[in-house]
């Protein structure tokens, strides 16, 4: 019999999101603050620990691991990684999202390494909005990015979008007509209040709800029950059958019912909740206990039981998560 995760709730938990960095080349204004301070050396995951955990998650019955970050790609040996921890067995995929940046010459050798589908961030077509949201991001850059990805192999691409007013709302439309011109997906997402990024985020707050109207008003949408394992509904259009439309509404659209996810922060915290600040210290096991899995085996098993029911967020509130979006494996 495979191993299964469960958590108090009867939840299954069969997907694992790795933060590789917490470091990035952008500072996307919803993400960071512009002064970041990152993390000493010492407390990040080595990529052999970043492997044993990956290794122990699948032997626990996980079957589809993201790296993310911060931008994965920007860890050193990222593509080496990659190639063991495809190679696990009992794995289903291995999966990435990445703001796009280094595709250009790491499309291929992720592709080669075993990484299945490709999720790109992508907030703007304009140059000079793009640079204003990422603070310093060349959109030629990624788009080359893109182009590299699709000639990869990759299963499948997805774009993933955060819209704000004020910033980018008026380019969800030519947002989705680049996405049918290129046979990809796209994914349109709520801000989440996560981390002091010096600015009320309620002000430029969008609802998928708004999104999908602005769609529906240029393309005919139907309802679609494609799940891709994770938090976004999709539909399609109509006439474009190769893109599929996302949204990831954790703000008016819960999604917890179905959470099959927990997160690990590069430092080692297994976050049971990216709204919640309940969380493990896998590190300090893993360096207490080089030679014995069974410890850290017994301490997810127990901190799954504790996995919170759901999260609250409010855009309009005060920010509750301290901690922001890169630091999270978001
Ligand atoms: N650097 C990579 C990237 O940008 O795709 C991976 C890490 S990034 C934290 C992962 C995803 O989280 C991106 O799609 C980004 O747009 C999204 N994100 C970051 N901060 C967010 C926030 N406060 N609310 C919603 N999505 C956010
Ligand atoms: Fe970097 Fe991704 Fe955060 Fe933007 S969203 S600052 S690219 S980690």
């Amino acid at each position: 019999m495979s191993a299964v995760m469960q958590d108090g709730f009867g939840r299954q938990i069969d997907y694992l999101r790795m933060s590789v960095t917490d470091r990035c080349d952008f500072r996307c204004v919803y993400c960071m603050a512009e002064n970041m301070t990152f993390l000493p050396r010492q407390q990040v995951l080595t990529l052999e620990e970043l492997q044993r955990l990956a290794t122990l998650f699948v032997g626990l019955g996980v079957r589809k691991i993201r790296l993310t970050g911060g931008e994965p790609l920007i860890r050193p040996g990222i593509v080496g990684l990659c190639r063991n921890i495809a190679a696990l067995p009992g794995l289903r995929e291995l999966v990435m999202t990445s703001n796009g940046s280094q595709l250009g010459r790491l499309a291929r050798p992720l592709a080669e390494a075993g990484v299945k589908r490709m999720n790109i961030s992508l907030d703007s077509l304009d140059g000079e909005k793009f640079r204003a949201i990422t603070r310093n991001g060349d959109l030629d850059q990624v788009l080359n990015g893109i182009e590299a990805a699709r000639g990869a192999g990759f299963e499948r691409i997805k774009l993933n979008c955060v819209v704000m007013k004020g910033r980018n709302f008026d380019e969800v439309l030519g947002l989705v007509q680049y996405a049918i011109e290129q046979h990809i997906d796209i994914s349109f997402i709520e801000e989440m209040p996560l981390g002091d990024v010096g600015r009320s985020r309620g002000e430029t707050f969008c609802s998928s709800d708004e999104v999908r109207a602005l769609i529906a008003s240029r393309h005919r949408l139907l309802d679609s029950t494609e799940n891709s394992g994770g938090p976004a509904r999709y539909v399609r259009l109509e006439r474009h059958p190769d893109t599929r439309i996302g949204f990831i509404s954790p703000n008016s659209h819960n999604f917890c019912g179905s959470c099959n996810r927990v997160r690990m922060t590069v430092e080692g915290r297994l976050l049971l909740c990216l709204g919640q600040d309940d969380a493990l210290d896998l590190r300090g096991l893993l360096r207490r206990y080089p030679l014995d899995d069974q410890p850290v085996i017994n301490a997810v098993r127990q901190a799954l039981l504790g996995k919170p029911l759901r999260h609250d967020f409010n855009p309009e509130g005060e920010v509750q998560i301290l901690r922001f979006m890169s630091m999270s494996g978001g």
